[in-house]
């Protein structure tokens, strides 16, 4: 057996004795699983499970009993806790064989293999509360005590071979059997469990169309048996490389990042509307030279065809993706438009047909018949998913089982699953359950709201409001650095992986960061290409950028300085309005539009001519744009009053000048928060509540207005002043 790390070169060996010596059995296990989840190769995210049989006391007996611990449902192996695996007592486990046949019917898909699965939670061990998978009994019935079953793309490779069962033998010999396909549950365990008590010699199983499972007495030994076992396939699959020839050469070639881009730019809001009359998706883009070798090839329409490899994907990726054969260097951006057009729509007629033609009466009603995953020559591979992760991991589910293609075509010819096995896998009453289970989606779910003026004050706090209700959240900022750190703020709250201007943008998450100058229009157009590159596309857009510029000691506001406050609090709201708008168009789905203004638009004040007459406009601008933009997107404008908490309107100075102005007695030497407490105070006193507005009132309303429970006003001004009676509007 190999066991040193220049032994592998198709996998990653990162078993420590450093590490795992230090820890118990259980912490063992939980150690295993994530380093052979840290490799794709080995196994694809959510995918896989492993389990030791451990030897531990009976809090009820105080006597020494074996429990299998086993990765749950849920969860991935690479990021897996001790809280992901389930423990059931071994003796209750192997006492469920006896129901299972009593039951007058049984065998795979029959109604008592589905139970079952309700009947691991009697033999839990220790009042775990981790669900047990549908994996468990492959785990349970088979004796050794360490036991891998993973998704490597070497053995899915053999495994969706059309002649699987030869290869198996060729590649591992006496090693490993083959089984055919059968969808995972108790009755797959008891064919393991048979097989295993003809040949006791076995170390392992290629299940057909799946993957691979494989054992040993103890932990280490498995882990390195499951690295030998891949590493053998993949070593086997090398020596069949076809090189250029792969996937029947290259049809057509790649275009430029900049040409590509251009074109996702234009593409990518059209698209994401027509994916998306059912229910909004958020897109990523997964362009890798091993992507465009498949969506440039000659084969691609074929393989496309077959669908996907592994069943754990069809969920995600569906059970194949639209190919969109398109010439990208001799046809136009109009007839791509047209191809795809067609292409949706003989989709969905044959999911309607597929979902038709497969289900059973006691069936879930038909998914959304879009296509989830689009392969396009020249541009690459565009995945659609609720959001930025699951859109990330539809595309990297594809990208592996194109991976699988290649190999399968270089031993032999890549076949997938009947269409049959993959509507049970894909319509299975238990995934149904599994999905009805899920807490209702949140507000701005599938939505993508850009807050422009979120590296500060009202913007940042709503962005922070958004972000709660599920949105992905674009923070954008004259200052980047402050827009990227209330990005970074979100994604440390909400999920992982953040993209910046000009990086990578497979790494963003939810949220990302941006700077942006509303005053030009070439940088209000870069942000929003940004995004659509991001995401694919904008739903809820929310200014509250906006600048005062106090008058000199004379009182006199220079000509240069009426032209900035217009700029940004009137023209540069426009600007993002009107480029907003194509996308908006483009998209051809319901959005929101709401501007910042203030109440000082509708009253007159000594020292801030400029600012109040630019609210002013911008008041108006709400209404002239809520005619412009309808019926697609709604336009509202918020009003506050005097937010003197955390603004970046209230410097030292202008608090100090304010305090002045209204006689409240200060010391010069107090702080600048004391000062500003202080005026607060006095704003508060003036409004009929009583009481001072917060950043977080401002962001509240921000967000109400661009929710669907605003969803029949638009034209609106509403003022979050405490209650200011000189505002009210007339
Ligand atoms: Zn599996």
């Amino acid at each position: 057996m190999m066991a040193k790390s220049e032994e592998f070169k198709h996998v990653k060996y990162l078993w420590d004795n450093n590490i795992a010596d230090q820890l118990d059995p259980i912490e063992r296990l939980r150690y295993r699983s994530n380093i052979l989840g840290a490799d794709q190769r080995i196994t694809n995210t959510g995918g896989g499970n492993t389990s030791s049989k451990i030897k531990m006391t009976d809090p009820l007996s105080g006597e020494e009993v074996d429990v299998l611990w086993v990765k749950g449902s849920g969860g991935d192996l690479r990021t897996s806790t001790r809280a992901n695996f389930a423990s059931l007592y071994m003796n209750k486990f192997l006492s469920l064989e006896s129901i299972y046949n009593k039951a007058d019917v049984k065998g795979v898909k029959t109604e008592i293999e589905d139970s079952m699965v309700d009947m691991y939670r009697h033999t839990t061990f220790g009042l775990n509360p981790a669900a047990s998978s549908i994996d468990t009994p492959l785990h349970g019935l088979i004796p050794h005590r360490q036991i891998d079953h993973t998704h490597p793309i070497s053995v899915i490779a053999i495994a969706a071979s059309k002649d699987q069962e030869r290869l198996t033998h060729e590649v591992f010999e006496e090693e490993v059997s083959w089984i055919p396909w059968q969808r995972p549950g108790f009755d797959l365990g008891l064919v393991m469990k048979e097989i295993l008590k003809q040949d006791p010699d076995l170390k392992g199983l290629v299940i057909g169309q799946h993957g691979l499972i494989n054992w040993a007495d103890d932990d280490k030994s498995c882990y390195e048996l499951t690295l030998t076992l891949i590493e053998k396939a993949a070593r086997y699959i090398e020596q069949h490389d076809k090189g250029d020839k792969t996937f029947g050469g290259q049809k057509y070639q790649s275009l430029d990042e900049e040409s590509r881009n251009e074109i996702l730019i234009k593409l990518l809001p059209v698209l994401r509307g027509k994916v998306s009359q059912k229910n909004k998706f958020i897109g990523t883009i997964h362009v890798t030279e091993s992507v465009l070798q498949f969506v440039n090839s000659f084969d691609a329409q074929r393989l496309a065809e077959i669908g996907t490899s592994c069943p754990d994907h069809f969920l995600r990726t569906k059970i194949k993706p639209l190919y969109v054969d398109w010439n990208p260097q001799a046809e136009s951006f109009e007839a791509l438009l047209e191809k795809l057009e067609k292409g949706l729509a003989d989709y969905r007629a044959d999911y309607t047909a597929y979902y038709e033609a497969c289900k059973h009466p006691n069936s879930p009603a038909m998914r959304d018949p879009s296509p989830t995953v689009i392969l396009i020559p020249g541009l690459g591979l565009i995945a659609w998913g609720k959001n930025k992760s699951e859109s990330r991991v539809t595309a990297e589910f594809y990208s592996l089982a194109i991976e699988v293609m290649r190999a399968s075509e270089a031993i032999s010819e890549y076949q997938g699953l009947t269409r049959q096995e993959a509507f049970d896998i894909e319509y299975w009453l238990l995934e149904e359950a599994k999905l009805k289970r899920m807490p209702p989606e949140k507000e701005f779910a599938r939505n993508v709201v850009v807050v422009i003026g979120a590296g500060s004050g009202i913007g940042k706090a709503t962005a922070h409001r958004v972000a709660k209700e599920g949105a992905h959240v674009v923070c954008a900022d004259l200052a980047e650095e402050a827009a990227r750190a209330t990005a970074q703020e979100l994604v440390d709250i909400y999920g992982v992986g953040i993209g910046v201007a000009g990086t990578g943008l497979s790494g963003c998450g939810p949220a990302i960061g941006l700077g942006v100058d509303i005053t030009k229009r070439e940088s209000v157009q870069a942000m929003f290409e940004q995004i659509v590159l991001a995401y694919g596309g904008i739903d809820n857009v929310i200014v509250t950028a906006g600048i005062f510029v106090p008058p000199d000691t004379n009182g006199h506001i220079s000509d240069d300085q009426w032209s900035l406050t217009f700029a940004i609090n009137v023209i540069g709201a426009f600007i993002v309005a009107d480029e907003a708008k194509k996308i908006w168009q483009a998209q051809n789905l319901k959005g929101s539009l709401v501007l910042t203004t203030s109440v000082n638009a509708a009253v007159a004040k000594q020292g801030s001519l400029a600012y109040d007459t630019s609210k002013a406009a911008a008041n108006h601008l709400v209404r002239e744009l809520a005619l412009e933009l309808s019926p697609l997107v709604r336009v509202n404008g918020l009003a506050p009053a005097t937010v003197v908490e955390g603004s970046s309107m209230f410097p030292r100075e202008r608090v100090i000048s304010s305090l002045t102005k209204y006689q409240v007695p200060f010391d010069e030497s107090e702080s600048t928060e004391a000062l500003r407490d202080k005026l607060a105070d006095f704003y508060a006193q003036r409004t009929l509540t009583k009481s001072a507005v917060t950043l977080e009132d401002q962001a509240e309303v921000a967000y109400l207005l661009s929710s669907s429970k605003f969803s029949k006003t638009t034209g609106q001004i509403i003022s979050v002043d405490g209650g200011l009676h000189e505002a009210f509007l007339r």
